[in-house]
């Protein structure tokens, strides 16, 4: 037992090793590689990405959202790259980011809780363990901070040594957009700056029109001696899917104001849709940290199937503390979803409903490239608003995969991207991305489905 006014540590909390024991799907295969030890015992020592106070802001506010206070937006890539952790690409996500949540604050007059799908993404489930290509069989690649992208038998190993480089490319990708959100950048009287830098569009020509709109309200206000302080910087967390275990219990800290375990990896971690299994590890390890969780759910999950993840890992129905990130596919989600939120609503839960409109939605052109249209997208978040409409709760959010750079990977949208496109701009290693101007498009749609 820890000695009274002694901070305990991880050793006094057994269960966060329960998960050990348990099965554990779309892990990488690296336990007996010969640096795995020193790996994890360095990751154990360094300083946490974020601060359990921190933490706790986020689940406070995502108890508002789930409450229908605010509205939720998470956005990134599917997968992030440590060659593409610059300072432009961050700043492009971040300023799409805050661009998107400026449209969503003033289209619906709601706050809006911000989160990158950033500083962490680095680890990917795949529905194959290998990949074949004219005839050569190797691991499939499961993100950079398990193995490389190149087909070749080097790349692809497993190596523990990755999580190293992904927790510091995470600190520094961090420390940027902290830099951003907390250094002026993020200031409200510069919304118009956002949009510099981007190809100019109809989803910009828009936004500069709101924009506009805004610049006038604040010089009205300050015209009237209006307090600017709230203005002045944002919030923006951070969230990725908790794939790798060893890392996730690595980075597990326990906090010195409340003596609980938090993982101190990101403010917001998530389960996707093939680890969600309520007797494995993933659920077991995440129930035990304080951490605001998601967990995905795609188009087979039941009303039980719901109502036994949060028996598990919202046992005390704290608003704020889980959400559930519904993926069904345009085509499904206003048959499957109504049940499931009946079910939450029955039990009297309060989670907060995001809509990922991307993966139920990805299709393969002949050309063999994996893309989504823009039209099943905006269909998807629409079943959902529609479905929380009829049932009287409250849409909170969406999920997206996106990106602040130009790139041809989703097909559609005011300008449309064509395939054609994807031969030169086609960039993402794993799942296709929103580009600016999609992106810009999404929240100003969303932000007309809110305010209504
Ligand atoms: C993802 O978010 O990139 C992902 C793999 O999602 P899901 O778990 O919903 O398939
Ligand atoms: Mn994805």
């Amino acid at each position: 037992m820890t000695l009274p006014g002694a901070v305990p540590t991880t050793n006094d909390f057994p269960e966060l090793e329960e998960w050990r024991s348990l099965t554990i799907h779309q892990h990488p295969q690296w336990a007996e590689h010969k640096d795995f030890t020193s790996v994890i015992n360095e990751l154990s020592a360094v300083p946490p990405l974020v601060f359990a106070g921190e933490v706790d802001q986020m689940r406070s506010d995502l108890a508002r959202v789930a409450n229908g206070e605010a509205f939720l937006l998470q956005g990134g890539d599917c997968a992030e790259t440590f060659a593409g952790a610059t300072a432009d690409k961050i700043s492009g996500r971040v300023k799409t980011l805050l661009q998107m949540a400026v449209v969503l604050t003033y289209g619906a007059s709601m706050p809006v809780v911000k989160m990158g799908r950033m500083a962490g993404q680095f680890s990917k489930p795949r529905s194959s363990n290998d990949e074949t290509r004219e005839g050569i069989t190797l691991p499939s690649f499961r993100g950079e901070m398990v193995n490389g992208f190149d087909f070749d038998e080097n790349s692809r190993i497993h190596d523990p040594n990755r999580m190293l480089t992904g927790y510091h490319t995470s600190a520094s990708t961090l420390n940027l957009i902290r830099a951003f959100t907390k250094g002026g950048f993020a200031d409200l009287r510069s919304v118009n700056s956002w949009n510099k830098g981007f190809t100019a569009n109809p989803a910009h020509a828009r936004y500069e029109s709101l924009a506009a709109e805004i610049d006038r309200a604040i010089k009205f206000m300050e015209a009237c001696g209006a307090d600017f302080a709230p203005f002045k910087d944002t919030d923006v967390y951070t969230g990725h899917e908790a794939l790798l275990l060893d890392f996730e219990r690595a980075l597990t800290r326990i906090d010195s104001r409340t003596y609980q375990p938090y993982d101190t990896s990101a403010h917001f971690l998530w389960i996707g849709e093939r680890t969600r299994g309520l007797e494995d590890a993933h659920v077991n390890f995440l129930s035990k940290v304080r951490n605001p969780i998601g967990v995905k759910l795609g188009p087979t999950t039941t009303a039980d199937d719901a109502l036994a993840l949060i028996d598990k890992l919202d046992p005390n129905r704290e608003p704020g503390r889980l959400t559930f990130i519904t993926r069904m596919g345009a085509d499904k989600i206003r048959e499957n979803l109504p049940a499931i939120v009946e079910g939450v609503q029955r039990e009297g839960a309060k989670v907060v409903w995001v809509a990922d409109p991307m993966h139920g939605n990805t299709i393969s052109v002949p050309s063999g490239f994996k893309t989504r249209r823009y039209d099943d997208v905006i269909d998807e978040i629409r079943g959902f608003f529609e479905v929380h409409e009829a049932l009287g709760t409250f849409p909170g959010g969406i999920h997206v995969e996106m990106t602040g750079d130009d790139v041809a990977e989703c097909l559609g949208g005011s300008d449309p991207i064509e395939e054609s496109s994807f031969a030169d701009r086609y960039e993402t290693l794993c799942d296709p991305r929103l580009n600016h101007q999609q992106s810009l498009e999404i929240a100003f749609q969303v932000a007309e489905y809110l305010a209504k």
